[in-house]
């Protein structure tokens, strides 16, 4: 029989934000608008990488998406 102690070891997950599934988890605070499941996560229409792009050419920094 082992008497060894147990390592009092406590793992604490990351602090990542709690999102709710269903809801966009982008920004700061995060969005919270309903949203799509893609890839990168729940984005919302705006938050898309499609709507991000939309959003940016709007804008007129589309060019600044690969930089
Ligand atoms: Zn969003």
């Amino acid at each position: 029989m082992s008497d060894q102690p147990t390592p009092a070891v406590q793992i604490t997950p990351p602090p990542t934000p709690k999102t709710t599934p269903g809801y966009c988890e982008t920004g700061r605070p995060v969005c919270g608008e309903p949203a799509r499941l893609y890839p990168a996560g729940w984005r919302c229409g705006l938050h898309s990488p499609a709507g991000w792009a939309a959003h940016l050419a709007s804008q007129g920094d589309a060019n600044q998406l690969a930089a």
